[in-house]
């Protein structure tokens, strides 16, 4: 691995093979070209694989794992998106249109080659299963859980993190990761979750994400558990003290430019807030909460299309 970070980076970060076969992991980074901590975990965790190979004759690997660049055009410029989000841009009824590789620009471009890179290390690949972990910061402070479609292996993985697990948020939004990556989609057996490790610019969210990682390697039967360390439990346990265990997406409040949405500082993510609570300011004036719950991903950076999401504690 070069440590040296190329002005415009290959989809591909690394991959890692096991002596076994078994799951196919796929790590996803900087889907929002301004949350590079996803990609950093992505490499301290390819050369831990490494190092561990050469130094512990008895460690074990089943499966392979693969890291792949999100937004690589935003990415290189640090910011979330060029045109449209990516992340709202997954819809598999508006990826299976994009055909014309060389007329594709900005969010279509990446949104092709990221879904064309992913099945093509399927297909290569050829694995019983599939796991997508989509790596993700926030802008607001106390952001590390995950989001989970409904399905009981999803669920079960991001419970293992031991950091709250969002429920139900796809019927809020759509073209997300989780709304592309699924079984029906790929046509093989395919668990997705969102994983967000905390400050787009915190050390500690890429220490969570190799964690979260690492976590998931353990849980898919890719890495023994005496070969996981209990740092990397301290680590998300210390992270999500007094969080809830389990919330339900309620509603998301959602945006556009001319809205000038301006969230009220202050806002920590699962702050609890109460009904016709002043949670921002926009074009027509006060925004105020619709109703009790907790506040989720609360806006603090120009792009994007939701202003925060309330959820309730299960
Ligand atoms: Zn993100």
């Amino acid at each position: 691995m070069s440590n040296q970070i190329p002005a415009k980076r290959e989809r591909i970060i690394g991959r890692f093979d096991g002596a076994e076969g078994g799951p196919l992991l796929i790590a996803i980074g900087a889907m929002h070209g301004n949350e590079p901590a996803g990609v950093l975990a992505v490499e301290q965790l390819l050369e831990m694989l490494a190092f561990e190979r050469i130094n512990r004759p008895d460690f074990m690997y089943r499966g392979r794992f693969v890291g792949v660049i999100g937004n690589r055009q935003a990415y290189a410029k640090k910011r979330r998106f060029i045109q449209e989000d990516l992340n709202r841009s997954l819809s598999p009824d508006r990826v299976a249109a994009l055909k014309a590789e060389g007329e594709l620009q900005d969010e279509e471009l990446e949104a092709y080659e990221l879904t064309q890179t992913i099945r093509a290390e399927i297909s290569n690949y050829q694995p019983s299963h599939v796991v997508v972990l989509d790596l993700h910061t926030t802008t607001a402070d106390g952001g590390v859980f995950s989001i989970v479609d409904d399905s009981p292996g999803a669920r079960a993985i991001a419970l293992d993190l031991r950091a709250p697990v969002i429920l139900g948020m796809l019927d809020g939004i759509s073209g997300t990761s989780l709304h592309y990556f699924t079984t029906a989609n790929l046509g093989v057996s395919t668990v997705s979750l969102v994983f967000e490790s905390g400050q787009h610019d915190d050390p500690l969210s890429v220490d969570r994400a190799v964690s979260a990682l690492v976590k998931t390697m353990r849980s898919i039967g890719s890495v023994h558990p005496r070969d996981v360390e209990g740092r990397h439990d301290d680590i998300l346990k210390a992270s999500t003290e007094g969080l809830p265990y389990l919330v339900r997406f309620a509603l998301s409040h959602s945006i556009t430019v001319e809205d000038k949405f301006i969230m009220r500082p202050g806002y920590r993510n699962f702050d609890p807030i109460k009904k016709d609570e002043h949670l921002a300011d926009d074009a027509n004036g006060e925004v105020l909460s619709p109703k009790d719950g907790l506040i989720v991903m609360p806006l603090y950076q120009k792009q994007g299309d939701d202003g925060f999401f309330i959820v309730d504690e299960l």
